[in-house]
């Protein structure tokens, strides 16, 4: 896969609309909270080994922590709340960030990953998963 500055921001582009980081034009999410094993389209495999999702809510974690962070400067060099209500802001955030993030931190690693390595495709027979060790 050819990867330059086209490719990158296409990829980047399609994962924000949530839409397959290989062809666009199907959605990753199935419903809610929930994403399709491969693209309608396609066929690139979305789920993939046992672990593969780790790298996705590392993802959403990292984004989380830098908004709280972000925040939590705002209310301290533009703001003179009390720390009582901040700490309620940062919380909220905390809370509410990472569930409204979920598919786009989904989206985000699948890109990621296509950038880097390709999404395997289920229809060419060339992925196997990996067995379960124990
Ligand atoms: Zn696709």
């Amino acid at each position: 896969m050819k990867r330059n500055l086209r490719t990158i921001i296409l990829t980047l582009a399609r994962c924000l609309k949530l839409q397959c980081p290989v062809c666009g034009r199907a959605s990753i999410v199935q419903r809610p909270f929930n994403l399709k094993g491969h693209c309608d389209s396609c066929g690139a495999i979305f789920k993939r080994e046992e672990g593969f999702f780790v790298g996705a809510i590392m993802a959403n974690v990292v984004a989380t922590e830098v908004l709280i962070l972000i925040a939590y400067l705002a209310c301290v060099l533009l703001t003179n709340l009390r720390d009582q209500w901040m700490l309620m802001i940062l919380f909220a955030i905390a809370v509410t960030f990472p569930l409204a993030f979920y598919h786009h931190a989904w989206a985000l690693w699948l890109g990621m990953d296509h950038l880097i390595e390709g999404l395997p495709r289920e229809d060419k027979g060339q992925y196997r998963p990996r067995k379960r060790v124990g």
